[in-house]
């Protein structure tokens, strides 16, 4: 069967997509419709944390499916309940976080833009301004659009929404030159994974955090790809020692089925009010169910201390691999790795590598990103290298 023609005379033309059909997968392995295997690190784009399969998604799949899949937001269900009080209790002390269910990492952004613009127009409506970075993605929605400072995406879509200004990661003096009374709010990511795999700097960080205390403006982290462990850290502003006033997460949440939330402390998050915003398939109790059992693994302590030491051997047998590749520069944190080489168009290599047997992604032209199940063993770590070896010479 020729999947790519079938595929291609009925399904709108937005992905540009690698020659593979794949039908099956099991831990850090998917497999095509010819049975061949590949080694997968790009984890359904740093969505598929647990692998491919897991038993434990599994079972909460099923034992859930067989309760109560969808109902609406008119009624309350338990597995809501006990995945926002899991995700708000455990992990931020004394404060009280509330959050709102919706379907992906673009929609969990909008409900951000829309919560900052509330809480502002409800004390003071000269702020409406959104801050955002060069090189971020926030998604493909309006809203999450306009916030993504990059010109290639808006191209052909234009006029963006109202109310963004775009300035250079990790430049502090433009920052502080750019705050007005206007400023509602800064966004962004503390590694721009889209954008090249841009780690921000501690002091970058800091500076923003007092810029935000002290002049009211909301502090919005965008921890849809660099949260939920992926960094070693459950959520990865906790590296810095920061906290923000509103996040917002999706990709890995519910291993690999639908799933964004939108997290603000409770002084910020009650600025919402029934009829402000909704998402009809937000929340499900499937997917709840899914996402608590998905978090229970991601919390423990000693699964999150792997990531970081799987991730600094990753770093480390990569940057030994300098004198024989094109190698530039390896950056990131955890399992969100950068390789930026020293070529025009890194594209080539993810060709060879699905000749290898293994998959990968580049990102910004020339970075590879490497993002695999957090599951992934050393052993797959040494296999991932010697077919990155063989893909990028
Ligand atoms: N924010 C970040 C940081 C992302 O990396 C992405 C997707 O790659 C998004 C938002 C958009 O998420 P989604 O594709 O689920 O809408």
């Amino acid at each position: 069967m020729d999947y790519k023609k079938i595929s291609e005379k009925y399904i709108m033309n937005t992905y540009k997509r690698y020659p593979l059909t794949l039908v099956r997968g099991q831990g850090s392995y998917v497999y095509d419709e010819k049975g061949n295997e590949y080694l997968d690190f790009i984890a359904g784009i740093a969505v598929c944390s647990l692998g491919h399969a897991p038993a434990l998604i599994l079972e909460a799949l099923k034992k859930q499916a067989e309760k109560l899949i969808h109902t609406s937001n008119l009624f309350y269900t338990v597995p809501q309940i006990e995945l926002a009080e899991f995700l708000s209790t455990k992990f931020f002390g004394k404060e009280v976080w509330k959050l709102f269910y919706c379907n992906s990492g673009a929609e969990a952004n909008e409900a951000a833009i829309k919560l900052v613009r509330k809480f502002h127009s409800d004390a003071n409506k000269k702020r409406y301004e959104i801050i955002t970075f060069f090189n971020s993605f926030h998604g493909r929605t309006y809203g999450a659009l306009s916030a993504t400072a990059q010109e290639k995406f808006h191209k052909g879509f234009e006029p963006m929404l109202e109310g963004f200004k775009y300035l250079p990661y990790n430049d502090v003096d433009v920052l502080r030159a750019s705050i007005t009374e206007n400023t509602a709010a800064i966004m962004l990511e503390t590694i721009q994974a889209e954008g090249g795999v841009n780690v921000a700097n501690k002091d970058f960080l800091n500076a923003i955090s007092e810029i935000c205390k002290q002049n009211n403006i909301l502090l919005v982290f965008d921890e849809v790809q660099t949260g939920l462990g992926r960094t070693g850290k459950l959520f990865s502003f906790q590296h810095y020692g920061i906290e923000p006033d509103i996040f917002t997460i999706a990709k890995g949440v519910a291993g690999g089925l639908p799933m964004g939330i939108m997290m603000a402390k409770r002084s910020v998050a009650d600025a919402f009010v029934p009829g402000n915003h909704a998402s009809t398939f937000g929340g499900t109790p499937l997917v709840c169910a899914v996402a608590l059992e998905v978090l229970k693994k991601i919390t423990d302590a000693e699964f999150l201390a792997e990531i970081e030491k799987k991730g600094n051997y990753l770093i480390s047998r990569l940057t030994e691999l300098k004198n024989e590749l094109p190698i530039k520069n390896v950056r990131g944190k955890g399992l969100l790795i950068g390789v930026e080489l020293d070529v025009k168009d890194a594209s080539y290599i993810v060709t060879n590598a699905i000749n290898q047997g293994l998959l990968i992604n580049v990102t910004a032209g020339n970075v590879v990103r490497l993002v695999p199940p957090l599951t992934i063993d050393y052993n797959e770590i040494d296999e991932f290298i010697e077919k990155f070896k063989r893909s990028a010479k």
